[in-house]
């Protein structure tokens, strides 16, 4: 018996509770956690603004170490510390044919799959593929990836989606180049590791945007070289930072109607807008067909940042080894399992950074 935080319906609190986990079948992992990040995308799927099969065990940013291996697999061996990736990609469907592996319509395949059973005997499915809200998990072998050299095997846990997340947007869906300005929306997790890539990009000044006057300092130990309490006149204020030109990049991390809108409305003329938060089908986004035409603006959204794990994390490992990435500032708080359901009311309130269950 392990524990694990399982979310019995969608909308029910979570239960943390004892589960049973069956040994690796052929191609599975299993993985003693270390770590585990508690992610806004957690608390979409127990509200139901994402559905995966329930019941499920939550949690899909985590790193540990490899308990045993099933039949054919090679990549990784007991005793060996690997990151979670939740969204592995297929190689074979149209997506990953043209090299956009993080579109893959396979990824989420076994979210439908049983992978433990509660102690009463109920299937549990895997959440998000991976289920890391659990002392211990069973996965499937493209779902690991071996811990980059010289990175911490609790701190690598974020490496799986806020990291990955953050660094993509900047790298690769908005392309930031040397001396641009940004404006980030959003200072959780994401946000964070948003600010600290753009900073790596060079961008020149980075705005940071939030409801709470309290994360500035964080913003600011991130990278940012401006703070911007969201309000009515945040895309003026913007403009006013920028010599009245307003940003050349704003990265969306929150998944609001009036977020989006406030970050298309930050950037200069011709500037980009990446949405990386995931907001609800309720959330509808209006322009008019004019200023559509006159602002000459890009609005694209953003899937895990638009990432290949195997290719990006090592290059990001190369930015934490030499003190560029700093994995440790975007934790506000270290918990355990018993904690995520706090965790979730705390980014509810919009307070901290990434919450980390540490095991
Ligand atoms: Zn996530
Ligand atoms: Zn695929």
């Amino acid at each position: 018996m392990i524990r694990a935080a399982v979310l019995p319906a969608v909308g029910a609190p979570l239960e943390i509770t004892g589960i049973e986990l069956p040994e690796p079948g052929p191609g599975q992992v299993r993985i003693r956690l270390a770590a585990a990040g508690v992610c806004h995308s957690d608390l979409s799927l127990s509200n139901g603004t994402m559905r995966v099969p329930v019941p499920a065990v939550l949690g899909h940013e985590g790193a540990g170490t490899v308990v045993s291996v099933g039949e054919g697999v090679t990549h990784v061996a007991p005793g060996d510390g690997v990151v979670l990736n939740w969204a592995p990609s297929c190689g074979a469907c149209h997506p990953c044919s043209l090299g956009e592996v993080w579109l893959c319509v396979n990824a989420l395949n076994g979210a439908a799959n049983v992978h433990a059973r509660a102690a009463d005997g109920r299937a549990l499915h895997p959440g998000l593929n991976v289920a890391a809200f659990a002392e211990e998990t069973v996965v499937a072998a493209p779902c690991v990836l071996p811990v980059p050299e010289g990175v911490p095997l609790t701190d690598a846990a974020l490496l799986g989606c806020a990291v990955l997340t953050g660094w993509g947007a900047v790298h690769h869906a908005a392309r930031v180049r040397q001396g641009e300005t940004v404006a980030v929306f959003g200072v959780g997790g994401v946000g964070l590791a948003t600010l600290q890539a753009a900073r790596i990009a060079g961008a020149s000044t980075i705005v940071a945007v939030d409801v709470s006057p309290e994360k500035e300092e964080l913003a600011r130990a991130a990278g940012a070289t401006e703070y911007v309490v969201a309000s009515e006149t945040t895309a003026r204020e913007i403009r006013k930072l920028t010599g009245g030109h307003g940003v050349d990049v704003a990265v969306e991390c929150v998944g609001r109607a009036v977020t989006i809108r406030t970050a298309w409305e930050s950037t200069r003329r011709g500037g980009r807008t990446t949405v990386v938060g995931i907001g609800g089908k309720d959330q509808q986004v209006t322009f008019n067909a004019l200023e559509i035409f006159h602002w000459g603006r890009t609005l694209t959204g953003c899937v895990y940042g638009n990432s290949d794990p195997a290719v990006d994390l090592p290059v990001i490992a190369g930015h934490i080894r030499d003190g560029r990435f700093d994995l440790g500032a975007l934790v506000t708080e270290r918990i355990t399992l018993d904690g995520i359901p706090g965790a979730f009311d705390a980014m509810l309130a919009g307070k901290g950074g990434r919450a980390l269950v540490v095991f």
